[in-house]
């Protein structure tokens, strides 16, 4: 037997491709129980014609054993039926019925070649016509496996034409002859069809890992690794679907859905390069996942924003420690692939579901409003969204949906609050301060409106509105009193929005030069070389541009030099500070000459006492604005306080108000 097998072994693959395996026994569950049949009853017909003229030591027993062994393995391939089975069974099934259709094969020649030569010519011709086709159709019943079909043929053809190609009987030497050529035949139909067989398994297995691979790739963020922002949101809704009264019986599994932004990558990304910043949100997903347990997902969303859905139980102190357990594992050092080091914090909104919401997207919105609430609130902390959240957000939407119908140029106006020159004592300046006065709320801060507007894609129309009402108003003022106005980080990012600004600043006839343009750090930090575009183009228009609230961002100082900017203003929390806290009066100096270096004018906002504008004076900034000076006031009256101004001497630092 080991013989046998050692001489077998190299006709059997040593390890079919899997779904080869697969498909070829997929054919064989049908074709072999079949070939199993026919070897029986043709078996079992010659048998019956040989009764009585051979021996029954020669017709009976040795068919009784191979029948045996059929029927046993009969029984194996019924039993075994459409079950799937794994690669490594295939393939070792494929082994065997290879090994044994050569077994097979040579104990049914040997007792049909034994039969041949009993009884009279009809009982010959049957034994040889008996073996003849009963190899032809084993051979097609085997075309699947074709090592198993190919060895059968020679096993069969060979000796068959040994014996009578050369036997001297023209009928024998005939039939061997035919045999012969309907074997060739047969060999080359089989090697051809298995070929096209093999190529076809081939071609549908690599499609099926094509179509796998591009599931894979559609559901995943390549730079991280982590699912994707569509798988992420299809995580979601199955997760929810659990919990959806048509979901699946028992406790509604509880879990909390978690939205991370990184504070300060942008910088990162801007000062070291985006290798730096590729390093840094590849090891962002990496801590990520490795705080993450059994059942949680983590997903990079884009940009530097990660999604998570969290397993666990949503008592706030089980929260607040997975909370910590995130945010402490970005608060390490980030190595940066130059050699630098860099400290990057995380802020992170949570909602709860169900309690937050059922929806994906309800729930979503909920973790961002938590997000955005730690953004402005608690940089750098994991917040929960409350019911305290919830009615600020309802108080929000009735604000949005205001917005959304508000008569623009009835409803808002602008107020002026001038800019003066302590040196002078003449006010060089005012910058346009929105309100809004909507019929159903009644007036509502800008301060409150604007992020609204902002968040929900309402801003640029608003801009446009009330530039174009600031611009109408620099035309009434002596020249050369210019407008300050202010743009917002919506305005920044859309390249039409600064279109239709630059649009709306040739139209009005202003020169230029009169007219100063602010926006806020974080706005031009957001998307630094779209800021670079933006600025610059306005720049070329002959707008001034001012840094507004300079030192509440990241401040860096980098960014300044980089920004073609003409103005710094001092944010009105240090202003508030500066006259009893040392360490603020310090930063506000090196800010007054840091703007010396770069040549650029500075301006302290929100000065409220004399002292205060006094001591400003003395570390060298002498524009200020501020209640002290003047409260923002309308049209009208901007006119009549020039006119005021005109008529007075101007004292070195003069209160208006
Ligand atoms: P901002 O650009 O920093 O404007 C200065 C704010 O400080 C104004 O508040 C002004 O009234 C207030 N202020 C001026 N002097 C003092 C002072 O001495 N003490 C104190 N405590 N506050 C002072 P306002 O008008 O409520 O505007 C708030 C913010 O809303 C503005 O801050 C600006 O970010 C935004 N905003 C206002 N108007 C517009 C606008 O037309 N477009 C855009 N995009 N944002 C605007
Ligand atoms: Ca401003
Ligand atoms: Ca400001």
């Amino acid at each position: 037997m080991d013989r046998l097998h050692a001489m077998i072994r190299p006709l059997v693959p040593a390890s079919p491709e899997p779904a080869l395996a697969q498909a070829q026994l997929a054919a064989l569950r049908n074709q072999v129980p079949l070939l199993y049949v026919i070897l029986a009853v043709n078996s079992t017909a010659v048998a019956y014609t040989h009764v009585g003229v051979a021996p029954d030591a020669i017709t009976i027993y040795p068919l009784a054993g191979l029948l045996l062994l059929c029927g046993v393995r009969l029984a194996v391939w019924i039993r075994r039926g459409d079950e799937p089975v794994s690669d490594a069974q295939a393939a070792a099934c494929l082994r065997t019925t290879t090994r044994l259709a050569v077994l097979l094969a040579a104990g049914f020649l040997s007792w049909g070649l034994s039969l041949a030569s009993y009884g009279d010519a009809f009982a010959q011709v049957h034994a040889l016509f008996y073996i003849a086709t009963t190899m032809i159709a084993c051979v097609f019943c085997l075309m699947h496996l074709r090592i198993a079909a190919l060895s059968v043929a020679a096993i069969v053809i060979v000796p068959f034409s040994l014996c009578y190609v050369g036997s001297g009987h023209a009928v024998l030497t005939a039939i061997a002859l035919n045999l012969l050529i309907v074997g060739g035949v047969m060999v080359f139909v089989v090697i051809g069809y298995s070929s096209d067989f093999t190529r076809l398994i081939g071609q549908r297995a690599e499609l099926e890992r094509l179509s796998r691979e591009n599931l894979r790739l559609a559901n995943i963020d390549l730079l991280t690794g982590l699912p994707n922002r569509r798988s992420f949101f299809a995580s979601l809704d199955r997760a929810t679907a659990e919990g959806h009264p048509d979901g699946p019986p028992g406790p509604v599994p509880a879990f909390i859905v978690g939205m991370v932004d990184l504070d300060g990558f942008k910088p990162v990304n801007d000062t070291h390069g985006h290798v730096a910043g590729d390093a840094v949100l590849r090891e962002t997903a990496r801590r990520l996942a490795a705080v993450a347990r059994e059942g949680d997902v983590v997903a990079r969303l884009g940009g530097d924003e990660f999604g998570l859905i969290l397993r666990c139980t949503t008592d706030a102190a089980a929260i607040e420690g997975r909370g910590e357990s995130l945010r402490a594992a970005l608060a390490a050092p980030f190595d940066l692939p130059n050699g630098a080091r860099t400290q990057i914090e995380a802020s992170i909104g949570f909602a709860i579901f169900p309690e937050a919401g059922r929806a994906a997207a309800v729930l979503i919105e909920r973790a961002d409003y938590a997000l955005y609430y730690a953004k402005a609130h608690r940089r750098g902390a994991a917040i929960l969204f409350t019911e305290e959240h919830e009615t600020r957000l309802r108080t929000q939407s009735v604000i949005e949906q205001a917005l959304r119908h508000a008569d623009l140029d009835g409803e808002f106006s602008l107020m002026f609050q001038p800019l003066v020159d302590v040196a002078t004592g003449r006010t060089v300046a005012f910058e346009a301060l929105a309100r809004w006065t909507s019929p159903a709320l009644g007036p509502v801060s800008p301060a409150v409106f604007i992020p609204i507007a902002e968040r929900s894609g309402q801003i640029n129309r608003i801009t446009e509105v009330l530039l174009a009402k600031a611009l109408a108003a620099v035309h009434a003022w002596p020249d050369p009193v210019a407008l300050s106005f202010n743009l917002s980080m919506a305005d920044i990012a859309s390249p039409q929005a600064v279109a239709r600004v630059v649009a709306i600043i040739r139209d009005s006839g202003v020169p230029p030069r009169r007219i100063d343009l602010e926006a806020t750090e974080t706005a031009l930090i957001r998307d630094f070389a779209q800021a670079q575009g933006v600025l610059a183009a306005l720049k070329a228009l002959g707008v001034g541009i001012a840094l507004d609230d300079f030192g509440t961002g990241f401040s860096s100082l980098s960014y300044v030099h980089r920004l073609p900017i003409d103005k710094l203003k001092i944010d009105r929390s240090f202003t508030s500070e500066v006259v009893h806290d040392q360490a603020c009066r310090d930063i506000v100096k090196s800010i007054i000459d840091l703007s010396r270096n770069l040549k650029l004018a500075c301006v302290v906002e929100g000065i409220e006492t004399e002292e205060q504008a006094r001591l400003l004076e003395s570390l060298g900034c002498f524009i200020m604005q501020g209640y002290h000076f003047h409260r923002p006031m309308g049209f009208s009256d901007t006119l009549r306080y020039l006119e005021g101004q005109s008529t007075s001497a101007g004292p070195r630092i003069q209160a208006v108000a």
